[in-house]
């Protein structure tokens, strides 16, 4: 067994701390990855906090992971010691369902091992994962990505989750060139959008509540901002998208945005599984056969497709990087929403520490 440091909370309502951990050796065919950079991602606070009520505690975050392979099993082809590679959301799946075998294994029948918190469809003890706040994990060799060598590693690492996140439904509903595209929201998911719907050739807007978003959306390469709060600018560009990608973490009224697509426009969910607080508006839809979709994360050939095509394009998810004891206030301030950046850990920053289980215990954690 490998020892290994992690941050880590045990209930909903913790701080995230040191843990101490254990993981396997690499088996034949897995890599084991000293992590140099870890994302924040929204869904490590949801997750961290319990507010999607499958949380398994303890719950170690962290799934845009990038590191330095250390060590590889026999059977490893791929990867050898040294290599710069990636980790995103998942680590293994059933490789028998129809999904698996289309290598959409995001989509697993049985449902994916996600780097944390285990299997998503039946999260248990039992299944049990541990993500990239730590500094090593074990992972088989098909789930592992190979960064290109032009990327920033610590600005990489984003694109492990929001990058494939937002990449994947512009892909499946073919955003190109003549392409209206209107990205909702500007935090981690939102700013990596924009600049893969540009890249893609698409004309991209953003729809924000935040007017003084607008800078940073054109220097991303918007070429318009909607302010969804306008009710006069949401009227003026009625019926002028065709293709809107909603990002918005928390539960809100999608209607207003469906206002905005053109006949047969499609609008897609990600980054947000509550249900909306308004019904559906078909009155808004049927007229013109507009469609609503939902997409999960992406495939492990999408996750490489897209770090190759960041490296081609020139892409980077603006970042900031903090240390492992400044995630606790990083949490804080995602869940206010007042970020359009990814934080990304400096996963150095845990080498040293130790586990307190008297300080743990006096603190009730
Ligand atoms: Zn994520
Ligand atoms: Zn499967």
């Amino acid at each position: 067994m490998i020892d290994a440091i992690g941050f880590a909370t045990k209930h909903a309502s913790g701080k995230l701390h040191p843990m101490e951990i254990q993981r396997s050796e690499p088996a034949a065919n897995e890599v084991q990855i000293d992590i140099m950079f870890c994302g924040v991602c929204h869904s490590d606070v949801h997750q961290a906090r319990n507010e999607w009520k499958n949380t398994v505690y303890p719950c170690m975050p962290g799934h845009e992971i990038v590191g330095k392979v250390t060590k590889v099993g026999a059977d490893v082809t791929r990867y050898k010691a040294g290599n710069l590679v990636g980790v995103g959301c998942m680590i293994d799946s059933c490789h028998h369902c129809d999904a698996c075998d289309e290598g959409l294994e995001n989509y697993c029948e049985e449902g994916f091992l996600a780097t944390y918190n285990g299997n998503m469809r039946t999260p248990s003890k039992e299944n049990l994962t541990y993500g990239g706040y730590s500094n090593t994990i074990v992972v088989r060799e098909d789930f592992v990505l190979s960064i290109p060598e032009n990327l920033d590693p610590a600005k990489a690492a984003p694109i492990l989750c929001a990058g494939v996140t937002t990449y994947s439904p512009l892909r499946y509903w073919d955003v190109g060139p003549g392409t209206k595209v209107g990205i909702v929201g500007l935090g981690g998911l939102g700013h990596m959008a924009i600049q893969l719907a540009v890249a893609m050739g698409a004309e991209v807007t953003l729809i924000t509540t935040s007017p003084d978003k607008a800078g940073d959306a054109h220097k991303l390469g918007a070429i318009n901002v909607i302010v969804s709060d306008n009710k006069d600018a949401m009227k003026a560009n009625e019926a002028t998208l065709d293709f809107i990608l909603s990002t918005i973490p928390q539960p809100h009224d999608i209607n207003p945005y469906i206002t905005l697509l053109r006949r047969e426009g499609v609008l897609t969910i990600v980054g947000c599984i509550a249900p909306t607080t308004k019904p559906l508006d078909l009155s808004k839809m049927l007229p013109d056969r507009k469609n609503i979709g939902t997409s999960l994360i992406g495939s492990i050939a999408e996750t490489q497709e897209v770090l190759e095509f960041c490296s081609q394009h020139d892409i980077a998810a603006n970042i900031e990087i903090i240390s492992i004891d400044q995630v606790n206030d990083a949490f804080d301030k995602i869940d206010k929403g007042d970020i359009d950046f990814r934080y990304v850990i400096d996963m150095a920053s845990i080498q040293g520490m130790k586990e307190d289980k008297g300080l743990l215990e006096k603190v009730g954690l």
